[in-house]
């Protein structure tokens, strides 16, 4: 693709996207206001703008800090399932300060509700043309916010819990932290699948060298990077831009798999990188792959970005599943049970944004209702996010899974076949039917050739305790079911 195209496709995309979330957030405000009120909705939610989308992720402003915080408070949950359902794609609202940008944005007072709008335009939810974030709190001077995105104040190494899937990651990160531009560590290449914690660590090594106070840092998605070079070139700042990012100490550019096929910015983001290597400047980069399984990428910008140190972070373990759970739980103040934390730990596998998405709701509902956090209420709060991580794998896809592992035949999970070699892999079979669907025991025995719901069980007990005691074994199921989950 030329520049010029890749140019025209940005400007129609972010007009295209700007009117797409209009519709759908005056959708999302009608049934705000159908759920909290006209009082409440005028007061709280009204003085709320849409901004940009990245990735999964939305960002709202509001014009002060109190009412952020408050609407985090508040409708954080609420306004990330109701964007979650207008649009999937969307997995999480982030909500800044930011005063209304434009002067076609219409001031609004604080407390809205004091003040009826005078015409229908004026109480139209809105969408920020170019909201200007408002400077929080003075950083420590040197991120460089005039080209890169804020770090975001959660993510520091203190709030990472480190497993075995990602502690080589974490380690290489530290390390640069620690020490940037080591021989051996730049640049750093941070891999792995999404929400497993890329851009937490990125924003941690940003956050230890800003308290540290001695380097300048640029922090951006590849998708803002590209956004930035295409407005350089249209209003001729190219100039400018080079020598902006070529002043910063440690660049770091998230998800570079969005560079695949955009030829051009590609080729500029590879004369920033030898530029910044050259001058002993720290680089560190995300993506979903390994440099090596990046194709798509120019191959002499994957070789150099395999030349420094290369990190993958693993699928968790329930283990660090269940750790992650424990840190946030006991930093949200709210109690909740170990049961209920193995019980997530189980059922939501497929990344720790999903993980921390559903314990978040917990807490909120907890908090909201000032009542305990049983099980039967997860189960109830969590309904939509369980239900849909069930849809994953259905029992035929287990029953099958297994039977090729052990090399029987399928029809043996039904059949009344007790030979060990048959029966253990059943057992297996319902075991897992049980942890990753939501089918009750005797709907699974009903799947298993009309079994009783108390074979079920006990195949889960055998299961669990053979798994205690066999660590072979106890690896086999494990396979199996990451083969299953992914
Ligand atoms: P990625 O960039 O790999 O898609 P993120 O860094 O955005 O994933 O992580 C998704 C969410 O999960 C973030 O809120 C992050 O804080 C959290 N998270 C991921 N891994 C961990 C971890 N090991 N400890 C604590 N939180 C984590
Ligand atoms: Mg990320």
């Amino acid at each position: 693709m030329t520049g010029g195209l890749e140019g025209y496709d940005a400007v129609a995309e972010a007009n295209a996207q700007k009117s797409v979330l209009a519709i759908h957030w005056s959708r999302i405000c009608e049934r705000l206001k159908a759920e909290v009120g006209e009082v409440e909705y005028r007061t709280w939610l009204r003085q709320i703008t849409v901004g940009p989308v990245e990735e999964d992720e939305i960002t709202l402003y509001l014009p002060t800090r109190f009412l952020r915080d408050w609407v985090r408070g508040q409708y954080g949950d609420r306004l990330g399932t109701l964007w979650n359902a207008e649009v999937p794609a969307i997995r999480r609202v982030e909500l800044q300060v930011a005063r209304p940008g434009s002067a076609s944005a219409p001031a609004q007072a604080d407390g809205a509700a004091a003040a009826a709008p005078a015409n229908s335009e004026d109480a139209a939810p809105r969408v920020a043309a170019a909201p200007a974030p408002a400077h929080e709190e003075p950083r420590h001077a040197e991120v460089r916010s005039d080209l890169a995105a804020p770090l975001d104040p959660r993510f520091t190494f203190d709030t990472f819990v480190v497993g075995k899937p990602n502690e080589f990651a974490y380690a290489c990160a530290r390390r640069v932290a620690e020490r940037p531009s080591s021989p051996g560590f730049n640049p750093l290449f941070l891999y792995g699948g999404v929400g497993l914690g890329k851009t937490h660590l990125m924003h941690a090594i940003g956050a230890e060298l800003l308290r540290e106070g001695k380097v300048s840092v640029a922090y951006m998605s590849a998708e803002k990077f590209m956004y930035r070079f295409i407005a350089a070139i249209r209003s001729q700042s190219t100039m400018e831009f080079k020598e902006q990012l070529r002043s910063v100490d440690v660049l770091m550019i998230d998800d570079l798999q969005f560079l695949i096929g955009k030829d051009n910015t590609q080729e500029e983001f590879f004369h920033t990188f030898n530029a910044l290597v050259d001058a002993g400047r720290q680089i560190v980069v995300s993506a979903d792959k390994s440099p090596s399984d990046l194709s798509g990428l120019e191959d002499r910008l994957r070789t150099r970005l395999g030349c420094g140190m290369v990190a993958d972070i693993h699928a968790t373990t329930f283990e660090l599943r269940i750790s992650i759970l424990e840190a946030k739980a006991s930093a949200s103040g709210v109690v909740v049970p170990a049961k209920v934390l193995e019980f997530l730990a189980h059922k939501i596998t497929s990344n720790v944004r999903e993980l921390e998405g559903a314990l978040n709701r917990l807490i909120a509902h907890a908090n909201l209702f000032g009542r305990p956090v049983t099980l039967e209420a997860t189960q109830d709060v969590l309904h939509d996010i369980l239900k849909a991580h069930d849809r994953r794998v259905t029992i035929e896809e287990i029953q099958r899974k297994v039977a090729e592992h052990w090399n029987i035949r399928l029809t043996d999970m039904s059949s009344a076949r007790r030979a060990r070699a048959v029966a253990r892999p059943r057992q297996v079979a319902m075991y897992l039917a049980k942890q990753l669907t939501s089918r009750s025991l005797p709907e699974i025995g009903r799947k298993f050739g009309n079994r009783d719901h108390t074979t079920v069980m006990h195949a889960v007990t055998r299961v669990t305790e053979l798994m205690e005691q066999d660590p072979a074994f106890a690896e086999d199921v494990e396979l199996l079911r990451r083969m299953l989950e992914s």
